[in-house]
């Protein structure tokens, strides 16, 4: 990709209104714009690293065997009402009583802030048997959520992308088994984007009475409170910290600000009963579906990523998820025999991924080229310039040192 064709440019001041660092820096790099507060749009750089961390999270569900699938936006109250929670405030309505009157508006939809009961719904129609469990589906999907406060940039919006996925189960034990792979896979997914989590116990709010997992990044940007210990597993969030749990362990329990990129919640049987979710069990009986959902803030991880690993010059994005492998700056003046050799090498690598960002602005000074390249935080620089002779210049974002080296190398240092 020629960065003189990007839709967007790196603004050289931090947006206004904006407090939380991710926001500052996602805004002025072009990776996201504000179109009201709490509501963002994604620009082309921005989707790039969302494409990225989506796909390792779809990866992993398909190796659950889950399969993909995609619900609407659109929830009508019936669902809703089925299980009480047409009342919970954080949905945005369609419809008042004024248009009641309509008959074309006679009804009444919120914008899906989870979805729970359309799956169990659709999982109505196709499982009938103990035979046919267990299955379990998962979607990726703008949700809306009434926020009053939202702030905190892409940590706490209005809408936002999630991964929400839903399993239904004969028994609790088989609930249990599911429970846990689908720990261990969320364990890669955070591995895999370059997030150290840790699992905290936490009450159920809307969702169930049990005790659920989350998977928390201890940051100073979060809003939840987790209390661990640094020697064994424990962890609670603060709703439903309690000292007494912490047995069998003499390590002082400390605790942090938290971002929450994660949960896992046993659902048990309250979705199926409000949905009449049952199954004929080889006896001839019948019994009713045990559930779990399971969701992952995909936007969230953006924001977290940048909380996590920014510095005073920019963003320094995961490799994995980075928007692009490599930024190449060109700093010759002419296209002479060495720009024609770079320009090729980019033309090769970016061929076929176009995970290339090539810099070929003749506008920009070289300092300015730089500091906007450490704001855009892709993993490695590399610049050809009159000073770098037949050679090129490689440099890490993550490190001050930079150094010159051959084409055939830096091929090496872009295989995959
Ligand atoms: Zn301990």
């Amino acid at each position: 990709m020629l960065q003189s064709k990007l839709l967007t440019k790196i603004s050289k001041t931090f947006p206004e209104g904006e407090e939380s660092k991710n926001a500052k820096w996602l805004i002025r790099g072009g990776f996201i714009a504000k179109s009201s507060s709490g509501v963002y749009s994604i620009l082309p750089l921005g989707l790039r690293v969302l494409r990225n961390i989506t796909e390792i999270v779809r990866e992993e569900m398909n190796a659950l065997g889950s399969e993909e699938l995609a619900m609407p936006a659109l929830v009508e109250k019936k669902y809703w009402e089925k299980t009480g929670r047409w009342g919970v405030d954080v949905i945005y309505k369609t419809g008042n009583e004024e248009n009641k009157k309509d008959e074309a508006h006679d009804f009444e939809f919120g914008l899906g802030w989870t979805h729970e009961e359309v799956m169990t719904a659709i999982a109505n129609n196709f499982i009938q048997s103990y035979r046919d469990l267990p299955k379990s589906a998962y979607q990726f999907q703008t949700k809306f959520r009434k926020e009053v406060r939202a702030q905190g940039g892409l940590l706490r919006g209005r809408e936002f992308l999630m991964k929400d996925l839903y399993s239904f189960h004969l028994d609790e034990k088989d609930l249990e088994s599911f429970y846990l792979k689908i720990w261990k896979a969320y364990n890669n997914v955070y591995k895999r984007v370059g997030l150290k989590t840790i699992v905290a116990e936490a009450g159920g709010g809307d969702f169930t009475k049990q005790y659920t997992h989350e998977f928390q990044v201890l940051n100073t940007a979060g809003e939840d409170l987790v209390y661990y210990c640094s020697k064994c597993k424990f962890a609670q969030n603060k709703e439903v910290f309690k000292p007494e749990n912490h047995k069998d362990c003499k390590e002082e329990i400390l605790n942090a600000k938290a971002i929450e990129v994660g949960n896992i919640f046993r659902l048990g049987t309250r979705y199926s009963e409000a949905f009449n979710l049952k199954v004929k069990l080889e006896s001839g009986e019948e019994s009713r579906v045990v559930m779990g959902s399971y969701g992952i803030g995909i936007t969230r991880i953006i924001g977290t990523l940048v909380e996590e690993y920014s510095d005073e010059r920019g963003i320094i994005w995961p490799k994995s998820v980075a928007p692009f492998k490599a930024h190449f700056i060109n700093l010759r003046k002419n296209k002479d025999k060495e720009f024609k050799k770079f320009f090729a090498l980019y033309e090769k690598l970016n061929k076929n991924s176009n995970e290339i960002l090539f810099d070929d602005r003749a506008d920009k000074s070289a300092g300015e080229k730089f500091a906007e390249s450490d704001i855009l935080g892709i993993p490695l620089r590399i610049v050809c310039g009159e000073k770098t002779g037949i050679k090129l210049e490689i440099k890490e974002r993550s490190s001050s040192k930079f150094k010159l080296v051959s084409y055939k190398e830096i091929e090496k240092y872009l295989a995959v």
